[in-house]
Order: C-alpha cells, then sequence, then structure tokens
C-alpha cells in the first residue's frame, strides 16, 4: 500500500515537473517596458518596470500579471537602465510585491532627463535586499534558466557565443546612424539573452541602431533566436536590421505604445527579416495604420482597447524548442513547433 502511494506521489510529482515551461509575460505599460520571465524552476526575473506615477498604474499591473503566474515574490528585478520608462517606482512596487535582488549596470554615468534623481531614491533600496550589478559575460543566478548579459554599461560582449561569431553580410549594406549623446542611457540598456533547453530569446531593452553596429558587426557574437523582444519600443533610431534580421527570430514581440515605437519602418525591418514567422504587439501602431500593424489577433491592445484593460502577451517555451504565444485579451494562440 505504502509503496503504491509512493509511486503515485512520485508519478505525479513528475509529470508537474515536465509541464513546467519558460513563460514570459509582455506586460502592457503604455510604451514603457516591462517583461516578466519566469523559469522552469519558478524562480522569476522582472526586467524593467514601466513608468513611475499614474497612481502606480504601471506596479498594480505587474503585481497583477505576477499573481495570474503564481509567484509570491520576484527574485530578481533587472533595471536594464535610468530612464523613466523602464526603472518605474522601484521602492512602490517594493511595497506591493516582494523583491529578493536588485540588478542593473551600475551607477549612473550619464546625465540629463533626470536620471540622476531617479537612480537616488532606486539606490537607497540597497541596503533592504541583495543588489548585483553586472557587466557583458555575466550570468544571472536564477534557477532552470540560462541568462547572459550581452550589453551592460555601453560595453558588449567581446567573444561570440559557442557556434556563432560569423560573419554578419547585413553590415556591409546597411548604413549607420548617428550617434545619439542625449541617449546615451539608452546605449547603457542591460540586454539579456534568455535559454531555455532549445528555446532562445533576446532583449536588448533601448539599445540603438548605432550600437547595434558595435554589437553585430562585423561579425554576429550572439547567432539566432527563436524570439526578439523588439529593442526600444520598435522605434526606427533603435532596430538595425544588422541585429534584428541578422537574429533569423521567428516572432517579434514588440512593446510599444499606441503613439510610441512601432515605427513603420522598424516593422519593415521586421516583416522582411529572414525566417520571421509573426509580429506581436502591445498595441496598434498609429504611425504604422493598417500597412504597418499585424492583425488584431496578434495586438494585445487594438484600437479603441479602454486603457485600463491593459491586455498582456504571454510566450511559453517548451525544453525542446516549440513555443507558443498567447494574447490574452481573446486567448488567440498560435503555437511554433520547434525546428
Ligand atoms: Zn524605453
Amino acid at each position: 500500500m505504502k509503496v503504491a502511494l509512493l509511486t503515485f506521489l512520485l508519478i505525479t510529482q513528475a509529470s508537474a515537473l515536465e509541464k513546467r515551461t519558460f513563460d514570459v509575460y509582455d506586460i502592457d505599460v503604455e510604451g514603457g517596458k516591462c517583461v516578466l520571465a519566469v523559469s522552469p524552476s519558478g524562480e522569476s526575473l522582472l526586467f524593467d518596470l514601466g513608468w513611475p506615477a499614474f497612481n502606480g498604474r504601471d506596479s498594480d499591473r505587474i503585481v497583477t500579471a505576477a499573481k495570474a503566474a503564481g509567484l509570491k515574490q520576484i527574485d530578481y528585478l533587472v533595471v536594464s537602465h535610468y530612464d523613466l520608462d523602464h526603472m518605474g517606482d522601484v521602492p512602490l512596487l517594493m511595497s506591493k510585491f516582494p523583491i529578493k535582488t536588485l540588478v542593473d549596470h551600475g551607477p549612473v554615468e550619464t546625465s540629463g532627463k533626470g536620471a540622476e534623481q531617479r537612480y537616488q531614491s532606486y539606490s537607497a533600496m540597497f541596503p533592504k535586499v541583495n543588489h548585483l550589478v553586472v557587466k557583458p559575460g555575466d550570468r544571472i543566478p536564477i534557477k532552470g534558466l540560462d541568462v547572459l548579459v550581452i550589453t551592460a554599461g555601453g560595453k558588449w560582449i567581446d567573444k561570440p557565443l559557442k557556434g556563432a561569431g560569423k560573419p554578419n553580410p547585413l553590415c556591409a549594406t546597411t548604413p549607420v546612424k548617428a550617434n545619439r549623446p542625449e541617449d546615451q542611457e539608452d546605449n547603457s540598456s542591460i540586454g539579456l539573452l534568455f535559454t531555455s533547453g532549445n528555446f532562445r530569446m533576446l532583449d536588448l531593452a533601448d539599445f540603438e541602431w548605432d550600437y547595434d553596429h558595435k554589437l553585430m558587426c562585423p561579425n554576429n557574437p550572439v547567432g539566432t533566436v527563436d524570439a526578439y523582444q523588439v529593442s526600444i519600443h520598435g522605434q526606427d533610431k533603435g532596430v538595425s536590421p544588422v541585429l534584428a534580421q541578422a537574429l533569423h527570430a521567428r516572432v517579434a514581440l514588440m512593446g510599444n505604445g499606441t503613439r510610441k515605437g512601432g515605427a513603420p519602418a522598424t516593422w519593415e525591418t521586421l516583416k522582411t527579416a529572414p525566417g520571421m514567422e509573426d509580429i506581436w504587439q502591445l498595441h496598434y501602431s498609429e504611425a504604422g495604420g493598417k500597412e504597418h500593424n499585424p492583425p488584431d489577433d496578434y495586438i494585445a491592445n487594438p484600437q479603441g482597447t479602454p486603457i485600463d484593460e491593459a491586455h498582456w502577451l504571454k510566450l511559453s517555451a517548451q525544453p525542446n524548442g516549440t513555443f507558443t504565444v498567447t494574447n490574452t485579451r481573446n486567448n488567440f494562440t498560435k503555437t511554433y513547433n520547434k525546428r
């Protein structure tokens, strides 16, 4: 009897473990950035937290998504950089939901746009929790998931990843855009490569066009991925073909707002990228119009969606590389079978 019960328990436990996927929630923060990654182990990593203000709107949305993901805490909060639309209000979020470790690219080195003041109120939280500063090549030690830092503090990995490093032919055909000194904080973004089994996803936060060329030319040190979290909300200053097309991503997930990002030029770059199957967006892009937006099923918040609905996109990846993307507004789901 005891043996039978034990066998039953072991089998139930094993099947529960097998079901565990790597889950990614693209939370709508109205043109800011906020991506929640949940490892198959159950540990979690929040990559940016949207905007401050608006009566704590974005921290409330994070708590809602985290609870829907079954989380009791956020193990790692990665602040990609110190711009308003990414670092939100860390003390406020910490008052609403437990956070174990703060991760960033180090003390603020850029000036302007209020980054220094934001860093001050953020760094006041360091004594309360763990604090980790990362540089390219480091790993964020979340259990059951490989999270490699590709960019941080205006630097990038100087050695190609295993199996990558081939010449990038797009470098010869893509003009470099001028550096935007006023956007240096964007180019200081922590960028992460997530690997779970055979599935890979790249997210470089707000890395811009000229830095794409520094990272990806003349050789591609990253290789290919399954999913690409589109840089800098899909603004055309941030999405060079040397990155967006060289990745051969099967899906692009864009954290745009109705009137932020989702640029027609970015859409063209993604749409014509080799291997690209679908573009998923958090919002209908007004700048894009009919020609440069996906069908409504691929848009979490299409035209006319009330702002307080704030639907999100969810990606779930199995260890063999098969993944699904779900629009939580209408539960439209598409599965991308392993290649
Ligand atoms: Zn941004």
